[in-house]
């Protein structure tokens, strides 16, 4: 029997950036290039052409939806966009010192 757990994992914050789709309440959002309206089921942007591997979330989701998301998606990669926000952050803030 599987089940879905987070695991925290040491992933390439560009990589993430460059094929992110971000699920929102009513509609998806490109990260690369922030077209929103984006079909969640959409393996490509319309607006970019990237192709999507990576998947976050704005607002809480059930696990039942996750579920159901990764049995039509196993290509997909799900990340906690919170935990994403955070590390682009601390980059971000490393980049400005070296400065
Ligand atoms: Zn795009």
């Amino acid at each position: 029997m599987t089940g879905l757990i987070r695991v925290w994992k040491e992933l390439d914050l560009q990589d993430i950036e460059k094929n992110l789709i971000v699920v929102g309440e009513l509609s998806s959002e490109c990260f690369a290039c922030h077209k929103i309206g984006i079909d969640l089921h959409s393996i490509q942007c319309p607006g970019c052409g990237i192709y999507f591997k990576y998947v976050g979330f704005r607002r809480r989701v059930q696990a039942g939806y996750l579920k159901k998301l990764k049995d039509q998606h196993p290509q997909l990669l799900f990340i906690d966009f919170e935990d994403f926000k955070k590390s682009l952050g601390k980059r971000d803030a490393r980049k400005l010192l070296d400065i």
